[in-house]
């Protein structure tokens, strides 16, 4: 009897969509043998390359449902992949803690009941009078900044990410088209997806990765998804101010919802917010650096020296992500408005579950 994986050899799966969701699928089902072919018309510009990378999952409040299990087994994957991609790229690393800071007594107080209820020796309480929130409440020059630290939790590079994905699908020779797909049908048993320049591309299983595009190609087979657009930002700012020592403060952290990466004693980076649009507003500065009261005097003088923004998809009357099992081989794993880079690998695990069910 032939072994499961020469099965898998010759069955060929088309990706749909070269963000971090659609690579990550390519990652895991290559693993499994699969031929695997991505497409994608634009390698540069999409919601991942905008990526800040944070990974947010242990020090996610509702620790139960589908969102929580996600999380959850997001954050048992992400080790064994590291080591697994490190082999591609020796300095990919997740930088821990990931610190969530707040000045809303209210919203403390929930963070106080949540470490509390978990017991969780890798959250911890941060109070006023921790060194590192003395430190940060003086660089921000208020008094009322605390929060969580979370041990399990970090930051992976987004774009040392992708780049590590592409070598590793370039050694496993995964095919890569640079083409934009306007239509998918199945005929004869086999997929076959069209693209702008009239190819056709024949493959035993389609998965669906490529963000708010999904619905052009599904509209027809009647699924009834619909997905909006989220825009979020992110600004690097250069600041000029001798009292300032930037890389005095932790690695990465929130404040009020702003995720903010130190990168040099005088560069920093903020972003991102989440807004029902596809064009950045010119306040951005505005919007990204007023997370408290009073902007401390030092970043109100900044220079934005460097600015950029994705648009992701939010799934409208559904939770995000979508992922379904939609008919006869095909798939869909989008709508990652937020977290898309925490969560794809127990997506991708998912759509292998899937495939190895369907192919049964
Ligand atoms: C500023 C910003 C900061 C963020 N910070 C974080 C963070 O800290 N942590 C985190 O986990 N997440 C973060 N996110 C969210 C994260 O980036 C997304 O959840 C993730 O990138 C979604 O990936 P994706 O592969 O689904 O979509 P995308 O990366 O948008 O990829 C979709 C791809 O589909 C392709 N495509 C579209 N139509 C077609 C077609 N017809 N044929 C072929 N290809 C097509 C597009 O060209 C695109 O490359 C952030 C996002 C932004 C914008």
């Amino acid at each position: 009897m032939k072994s499961i994986k020469e099965n898998f050899k010759k069955r060929h799966i088309v990706i749909i969509g070269s963000g971090i969701i659609g690579k990550f699928n390519a990652l895991e089902l290559s693993e499994l043998g699969f031929q695997i072919t991505i497409i994608d018309p634009a390698k540069l510009v999409n919601g991942s390359n905008a990526s800040l990378g944070l990974l947010m999952g242990n020090m996610y409040q509702k620790r139960r449902g589908r969102s929580w299990d996600l999380r959850k087994q997001s954050i048992e994957l992400w080790p064994k992949w590291m080591e697994f991609l490190q082999k591609f790229n020796y300095e990919l690393i997740i930088e821990k803690p990931l610190i969530q800071l707040t000045t809303n007594e209210e919203i403390f107080k929930k963070l106080e009941k949540f470490v509390d209820e978990n017991n969780d020796q890798n959250l911890r309480i941060l109070k006023r009078d921790s060194v590192i929130i003395k430190n940060i409440n003086k660089v921000f020059q208020t008094k009322n900044i605390k929060g969580l630290i979370s041990f399990k939790d970090g930051r992976i590079n987004a774009i040392s990410l992708l780049k590590t994905l592409d070598k590793y699908l370039k050694h496993k020779k995964v095919n890569f088209l640079e083409e934009e797909i306007i239509k998918i049908r199945k005929s004869n048993n086999q997929w076959i997806s069209t693209t702008r320049n009239n190819k056709e591309i024949k493959s035993d299983m389609v998965i669906l990765c490529n963000s708010l595009k999904v619905i052009d190609l599904i509209d027809n087979l009647s699924h009834n998804i619909k997905l909006k657009p989220v825009l979020g930002q992110a600004i690097e700012i250069d600041i000029n101010d001798a009292e300032v020592d930037l890389l005095s403060l932790p690695k990465q952290f929130n404040i009020n919802g702003k995720n903010i990466i130190p990168k040099t004693k005088k560069k920093l980076i903020i972003g991102s917010t989440d807004e029902y649009s596809t064009e950045p507003d010119e306040d951005t500065f505005e919007k990204l650096t007023s997370f408290l009261d009073q902007i401390p005097s030092w970043l109100k003088k900044g220079k934005i020296s460097k600015k950029w923004y994705g648009i992701r998809s939010k799934p409208d009357g559904e939770p995000s992500p979508i992922m379904k099992n939609l008919k006869n081989g095909l798939l869909i794993c989008t709508g990652f408005y937020k977290n898309g880079i925490l969560l794809a690998p127990a997506c991708s695990r998912w759509v292998a579950n899937e495939i190895k069910k369907y192919l049964s």
